[in-house]
C-alpha cells in the first residue's frame, strides 16, 4: 500500500454528511442530485440499517468464528460454502451452487428489479497458517495444517449481515432492487473471479461492492497500488534412467526446471522494476538414483498493467522452451490463475468514503491495544497498536506502486466496482502468515466486521435510493476507466479452474481439523471453545 496521510475521523452529522456526499460533483450534474426529501429519507434509512446491524452482532460473530474454524484452502471451501449458503437460504435468498465450474462457488440472490448490487468477499485460507487465535505467541491448532492467515474468514460475515439489514429495509419500504451475494473462491491462488466474470455472474450487475479484511478503514478509486498477474505451472518431460549405471540414457526434467529458473533469474535484470515474479518447484523428481523424467515449476508473473503482464508471461514461455531445448525434454504449461490490475469506481468510492467517515474506527479497549502491541512485538512489526483513524480518499498515484494482486481486478473491468478494507486485524503484520490469523476471532475482528457491515449497508442504501449515483458510476466506468485503458484477456477460453489443486492436502488435514470446528450451540465464542482467555500475552510455561 502507498504511504498515506491519516485524518482524524470524527462522527459527522447528517447535514455535514450530505455536504460531503455532494461536494466535488460538477455544477451541471446538480439537477440529478436527490431532493432534500430524498436526502432525509436516505439518512433515515441509513440509521435503520445501522440498527439492523447492531441487532445482528451475535450472528456476525458466529459467522466469522465458524468460517475461521473451517480454515479451508482454495477450491476446498466445502464446509464454508455449505454453511453460508444454508444460512442465506434460511434468510430468503435463492442460491445457485457450483457456478463457473467451481463446486464451492455460488450466487445468492434476493429481491427484484434494479439496481442489481453484487456484494463479494473471499473465503479461502492459506497453507500452514493454522494458529490458535487470541494468544500472542506461535501455536498451531494443528501442526502443518492450513488456516486463515489472511483473515478471509471475516468478509462474508461483513457482507451477509449488511445484506440482511438492507433486505429488512427493502421489505418494509417496498424498495426495488436485487442483492447478489457471491464468494471469492480460491483468491489465494487468484483462481476464482476471472471464471465468475467469464461465466456471466456480473452481466446484469449495476455495481459491485467488495470487502477485504484490513487494519484500518479505507477505499480507493482509479488504478490501485499493486499488480495483476498470470500464475502458470510448467511441466517438463524427459526420460528416466539409472542415475549411476546409465545416466547417458536419461533426459533430465529437473535440469530443465533448474535451467528455466536460472534463465528467468538472469532475465530479471532487464525487466521493469515494477515486475514481481516468484516460483516454487512443485515436482523435483522422486529419488536421487532415478533421473527425473517429470519435473514441474510454478511461476507467478506480476506487473502493473495488462501489456507487461502478458509480455513477461511470454518471456517466461520462451525461456521454458529454451530450457526444454537444452535438455531434450518436452515442456507443457497450465494456467492456474490470473488477475487483472485493479481499477475502482470514483463516484461509488466517494460515497463509500463519506460512509466510512460517518462510522469511524471502532473504540478499542486498553486490552485490545495491549494485545495488538504484543502481536506486533512477536512479529517484529512496529509496535503502534490498532488504527485510530480511517485513511483519507486520495487520487491514485500517476505510476502505481507495485505489490500484491487480487482477482477483484477482473470484476473491476466488468462492472463499476469498489473495495472496502475494514479494520478487523492488527497493523504491521507480515501478511500471508500465521500471525495474521491471531486476531481474527478476537473482539478486534468482531468490532471491525460490524463497523465494515455498517459502511457496506449504508453504501447499498445510497445505491438503492440514488439512480443518479448509478448513472455517474456507469459514466465513470465507460467514459474514463474503459476509455483510457487497454484491457487484455489474461485467461484463454480453454483455461479452467484447477479445482483439484488442494484436494490431497485437505483430505490429509480435514479429519483433524474437524475436531476444531466451532460449535456455536455450546460456546458463546470460538475463543471460549478453545479455552483461550483474551488477551493471552505470554505462553503458559
Ligand atoms: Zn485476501
Amino acid at each position: 500500500m502507498l504511504g498515506r496521510t491519516r485524518v482524524t475521523t470524527a462522527s459527522v452529522s447528517g447535514l455535514t454528511l450530505a455536504a460531503l456526499l455532494y461536494a466535488g460533483f460538477p455544477a451541471d450534474a446538480q439537477q440529478a442530485r436527490p431532493s432534500n426529501a430524498n436526502t432525509a429519507r436516505i439518512e433515515r434509512f441509513k440509521t435503520a440499517v445501522v440498527e439492523g446491524i447492531e441487532a445482528r452482532r451475535k450472528l456476525s460473530q458466529v459467522m466469522n468464528d465458524t468460517v475461521f474454524s473451517f480454515g479451508e484452502l482454495a477450491y476446498e471451501e466445502v464446509e464454508t460454502s455449505k454453511y453460508l449458503t444454508d444460512l442465506l437460504e434460511k434468510n430468503g435468498f435463492s442460491v445457485e451452487r457450483g457456478i463457473a465450474h467451481m463446486p464451492t462457488a455460488w450466487a445468492a440472490r434476493w429481491g427484484s428489479g434494479r439496481p442489481v448490487i453484487a456484494i463479494g468477499s473471499d473465503i479461502d485460507g492459506l497453507p500452514k497458517a493454522s494458529q490458535k487465535p487470541g494468544v500472542a505467541y506461535r501455536e498451531p491448532l494443528i501442526e502443518g495444517a492450513p488456516g486463515h492467515g489472511e483473515g478471509h474468514n471475516s468478509g462474508q460475515a461483513v457482507n451477509i449481515v449488511a445484506a440482511l439489514a438492507v433486505k429488512d429495509l427493502m421489505e418494509r419500504e417496498n424498495l426495488p432492487g436485487t442483492l447478489v451475494i457471491w464468494p471469492g473462491v480460491a483468491e489465494e491462488l487468484l483462481g476464482g473471479k476471472a471464471h465468475l466474470v467469464r461465466a456471466g455472474l456480473f452481466k446484469d450487475v449495476d455495481a459491485a461492492l467488495f470487502t477485504h479484511v484490513g487494519d484500518t478503514f479505507e477505499t480507493s478509486w482509479g488504478q490501485s497500488a499493486g499488480t495483476g498477474m498470470i500464475s502458470v505451472e510448467y511441466t517438463f518431460e524427459g526420460e528416466s534412467a539409472h542415475a549411476a549405471a546409465r545416466p547417458w540414457r536419461g533426459r533430465n526434467a529437473l535440469r530443465a526446471v533448474e535451467l528455466m529458473n536460472i534463465g528467468w533469474d538472469f532475465r530479471r535484470e532487464q525487466l521493469r522494476p515494477q515486475q514481481r515474479s516468484h516460483y516454487v518447484i512443485t515436482n523435483g523428481g522422486d529419488q536421487p538414483n532415478v533421473i527425473p523424467s517429470v519435473a514441474s515449476v510454478w511461476y507467478f508473473f506480476r506487473e502493473t498493467d495488462f501489456e507487461n503482464i502478458k509480455l513477461n508471461y511470454e518471456i517466461g514461455n520462451k525461456i521454458s522452451e529454451a530450457a526444454a531445448m537444452m535438455t531434450d525434454t518436452k515442456v507443457t504449461r497450465k494456467v492456474i490463475g490470473a488477475a487483472a490490475p485493479r481499477h475502482f469506481n470514483k463516484p461509488i468510492a466517494e460515497v463509500m468514503q463519506s460512509n466510512i467517515e460517518k462510522i469511524g474506527l471502532p473504540k478499542w479497549s486498553e486490552e485490545e491495544q495491549t494485545f495488538a502491541k504484543a502481536v506486533q512485538r512477536l512479529t517484529a512489526g512496529k509496535e503502534d497498536g490498532l488504527s485510530l483513524t480511517a485513511k483519507k480518499l486520495e487520487a491514485p498515484a500517476a505510476e502505481p506502486e507495485s505489490g500484491g494482486s487480487d482477482d477483484i481486478g477482473d470484476v473491476s473491468w466488468a462492472v463499476p466496482t469498489v473495495t472496502l478494507r475494514y479494520p478487523a486485524n492488527i497493523p504491521n503484520l507480515p501478511g500471508h502468515n500465521w500471525a495474521n490469523a491471531i486476531a481474527m476471532t478476537t473482539p478486534i475482528a468482531h468490532k471491525g466486521i460490524v463497523a465494515g457491515s455498517k459502511v457496506v449497508a449504508m453504501t447499498m442504501v445510497d445505491l438503492l435510493l440514488r439512480p443518479d449515483l448509478i448513472r455517474e458510476a456507469k459514466t465513470y466506468f465507460t467514459d474514463v476507466q474503459l476509455k483510457n485503458n487497454t484491457v487484455l484477456p489474461l485467461l484463454a477460453d480453454t483455461d479452467e479452474p484447477q479445482i483439484q489443486i488442494n484436494r490431497e492436502t485437505m483430505e490429509r488435514f480435514r479429519p483433524e481439523m474437524r475436531k476444531f470446528y466451532y460449535d456455536a450451540t455450546k460456546y458463546d465464542t470460538y475463543l471460549e471453545q478453545l479455552g483461550v482467555k483474551f488477551p493471552t500475552l505470554t505462553k503458559p510455561q
